[in-house]
This record gives structure tokens, C-alpha cells and sequence, in this order.
């Protein structure tokens, strides 16, 4: 936790520009408790994950800026700097890697590298600064004062704040417009992470949604409010549908009979959008619902959307009007799959994963796995196998039906994952 200052440069002092509008630096909706103590400097925040272990947890930039890296022989390890312009920047230490980046302009969002523990640390976490000025200024997020002030001791930071140690609080970020990169990672080759790329760029975004047609892979990602699709026919070229508004990280697709569709959520209601209609983006009327996760199924030529609302999923349907109905079933986030004509949901509720099947009215079960972000989840059914994917440390965990639902770590990172099951093997696109 503790830290050495970087030298920052010190010069003339210059008038600051208005503060950039920060974002806490990690993947959107994720918690993460902010705190000092005596002996650090005033400013300072040490960082740590509240979902679980912080190693290897992506850092985004909180702001867009020129980047500088490299390692501190002062203590701080592996760090970064982004200079925002108008005298302001922001500062990250003890990263488990050198920075993706060093130098070259970075957009507010962009992975810059991985919470670990170099330099001087006692334990895997971000030390995290914004200077003004090159002086040391209160942190804020999305508008909001950290309250991160003073470190309770008057032999550090001498210039800045008396008064008591501040108390540690948790954060959730709203980072949500920035580029994460998407990884593609399947079963057949261990897991292994590759970059989803093609002649228009990288392909990143906040959330992603995966479905086929035929041996097309095709993956859906939505960035800045805007839906953009790519498929593993067209090499990975990124192309934006014209959807836009698009809030948060709820997103779905679906193949009916080989017409696309994609699910988002705008102003709390769920639209429909259909690659057979140019994509255009229609209001289902279903409100009320949380921008964090929906699902998709079809059954039966029936198209299924489950989201939230108030805490529970509620089901809808394209063959009542799209009426949403509450099962009673608590959720943060909710992915569904059908297993012969039987709809089965999955949820995160507090950290566990339940169970509930519309065979069975919706009842609740617990499969046992516990601790998993709240913000994510995908299931899939793979030849009457059914597997659930979360996120556990900053990785995606498997839970199989065939092994009693052991949630087993695949080794790829990041904050979110979509799953698709083609000829045999399973595909994550975690971003
Ligand atoms: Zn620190």
C-alpha cells in the first residue's frame, strides 16, 4: 500500500484548465473501495477490488491524454501517467505489467494495464493520484468528490490537508463508454486470449453479444451508446449498425431463422433491433428495466427477453405484446438458455448463481457458486450441458451442470464475457 512519489514535474506554476470529467479507472459497474492512511500522502487513494481479489484487474484511463510509463526506482513500480492537458493528470502505480501503452494518446476508457503489485506494495492493488498543476488535488469521479483528502498525519503531504485520516469508501464505476478491447478465447485451444481485430481496428466496447448463423461467428459490441457488429466471415470488420443511445452494458442478440436481432436498453425501455428491417431500433415498451444486463432466447419461433426490474427478471414475449411479467426471481444480472422447451434462467443475486426453470414456476435454486461479480453473467447449452460463465478475481470462471457446478477459473481476464456454443466448442468474448 505504500508509495513513493513520482517526481512530478514541478515547474512554473501554470493557470489549470477545467477539470476533466475523471472516471474511476476500472471497467464499468464495478465496486471498488477507496482508501488512505496515516503516512501516505494527502490525495492519495490506494484502491482495492470489492468483488474479490484485485491482481491482474484491468486499470482503464480515467480520462483520455498523452501517456508516459515506465518503472519507478521510487517505489512505484510499474506506473503511468496521463497528461489530460490544462494542467491536469492522472497517476498509476504499482501495475502487475509495464503499461500496454507508453506513450501516444490514449481515449478515456482504453486498458492501460493490470493491478498488481510492483515497486514498494505490500499487496495487489492501484495507487492512484491527480495532480493539478503538478500539485496533488482531490480525486473526483463522474462528477463526485472521492473524499479522499487527508492521510491523518502532519509529516506527509505537508502543503495539504489536516485533520483525521479519511475514511475508506467504495466506488462503483461509470467508465462505461471507453474501448475495452475484446478478446476471443475458445475451448479448443485452452482458452487462449486473442484479440478481437480487423482491417477497421480493434473491436471494443463495454459489453458484448454473440450468436451464429451457419459457421459465422458474429459479435455484437456496444460502444458509447452505439451497437456495432462484426463477424468471423468479414475478418473481424468492425461496422457500426447505426444504433445509438444504447445505455449501460445490457445487450443481446439473437439468430431467428437467420434474421439478427439485437436487445439494448434506451432510456429504461428495451428496444428491438432487426438486421431484416436495416436496424432499425423499435421501442418493445418493456420500462422500468436496469441498463446493466438483459438476455435473449427463442422458442418455439417465440422470442423471450428477460431484464430487470426493481431486482427481479421479468419475462417478456413477442406473442403477448411484449407484457413484462415479474417471476420473483432477485437478479444484478441474468442470462437464460432453453434446454428442449424448458426456459432456464441464471442469475447472480449478492454474488451466488441460482437456478430457476419455467418447468418448475420459476423456482429458485442455488447452484453453490458464490462470490462472482454481480454485473455479469452467460450461460449456454451445449448438447444438453448446461454452462454458466462469471467473473471470479478478474477472470471467467466455467460452472458445468456435468460436474455439479465447480467453478473452474479458464484464465481469461476482463470484466465481462458473452458465450456462444458452435459445432462442439465454446467461444468467450470477454472484454
Ligand atoms: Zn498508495
Amino acid at each position: 500500500m505504500l508509495l513513493a512519489v513520482l517526481a512530478v514535474g514541478a515547474g512554473p506554476a501554470r493557470a489549470a484548465g477545467p477539470m476533466p470529467f475523471f472516471q474511476l479507472p476500472f471497467p464499468c459497474g464495478e465496486t471498488w473501495r477507496l482508501a488512505t492512511y496515516a503516512g501516505h500522502d494527502d490525495y492519495d487513494i490506494d484502491m482495492t477490488f470489492t468483488g474479490g481479489g484485485s491482481n491482474g484487474r484491468m486499470i482503464l484511463a480515467a480520462a483520455g491524454g498523452t501517456i508516459s510509463a515506465g518503472w519507478s526506482s521510487g517505489g512505484g513500480g510499474n506506473y503511468a501517467i496521463i497528461d489530460h492537458g490544462g494542467g491536469w493528470r492522472t497517476t498509476y502505480m504499482h501495475m502487475l505489467q509495464p503499461a500496454s501503452q507508453s506513450s501516444g494518446w490514449v481515449d478515456g476508457g482504453t486498458p492501460i494495464g493490470w493491478v498488481g503489485s510492483t515497486g514498494n506494495s505490500t499487496g495487489p492493488h492501484l495507487h492512484f493520484e491527480v495532480t493539478r498543476d503538478g500539485g496533488k488535488t482531490e480525486a473526483y469521479f463522474n462528477g463526485s468528490a472521492s473524499g479522499i483528502t487527508s492521510d491523518g498525519s502532519a509529516n506527509t503531504g505537508p502543503i495539504w490537508v489536516n485533520g483525521p485520516v479519511s475514511p475508506a469508501r467504495n466506488v462503483t464505476s461509470a467508465n462505461c463508454n471507453g474501448g475495452m478491447q475484446v478478446y476471443e478465447a475458445h475451448s479448443a485451444n485452452g482458452w487462449r486470449m486473442l484479440p478481437v481485430v480487423g482491417p477497421s481496428g480493434p473491436v471494443t466496447g463495454s459489453a458484448t453479444a454473440a450468436i451464429a448463423i451457419g459457421s459465422n461467428k458474429i459479435v455484437y459490441s456496444v460502444k458509447g451508446g452505439r451497437i456495432f457488429e462484426t463477424a468471423s466471415s468479414i475478418g473481424w470488420n468492425n461496422l457500426w449498425t447505426g444504433i445509438d443511445g444504447a445505455q449501460g452494458t445490457a445487450l443481446a442478440a439473437l439468430n431467428l431463422n437467420g434474421e439478427k436481432l439485437i436487445y439494448s436498453v434506451v432510456g429504461g425501455y428495451v428496444h428491438e433491433a432487426s438486421s431484416n428491417n436495416g436496424w432499425r431500433n423499435l421501442n418493445t415498451g418493456i420500462g422500468g428495466v436496469s441498463n446493466s444486463s438483459i438476455s435473449v432466447i427463442a422458442l418455439n419461433g417465440v422470442k423471450y427477453i428477460y431484464s430487470i426490474v426493481g431486482g427481479y427478471v421479468h419475462e417478456a414475449h413477442s406473442a403477448n405484446g411484449w407484457r413484462n411479467l415479474n417471476t420473483g426471481v432477485p437478479a444484478s444480472a441474468v442470462a437464460a438458455i432453453t434446454v428442449g422447451t424448458t426456459k432456464i434462467l441464471y442469475t447472480v443475486n449478492g454474488g451466488s448463481v441460482y437456478e430457476a426453470a419455467s418447468n418448475n414456476g420459476w423456482t429458485n435454486m442455488g447452484t453453490g457458486i458464490s462470490g462472482v461479480s454481480g454485473a455479469t453473467i452467460a450461460a449456454a447449452n451445449l448438447n444438453g450441458e448446461k454452462l454458466i460463465y462469471t467473473m471470479y478475481g478478474g477472470y471467467v470462471h466455467e460452472a458445468s451442470s456435468n460436474n455439479g457446478w465447480r467453478n473452474l477459473n479458464s484464465g481469461v481476464t476482463g470484466s465481462r464475457t458473452s458465450v456462444l456454443a458452435l459445432s462442439g466448442v465454446k467461444y468467450l468474448y470477454s472484454n
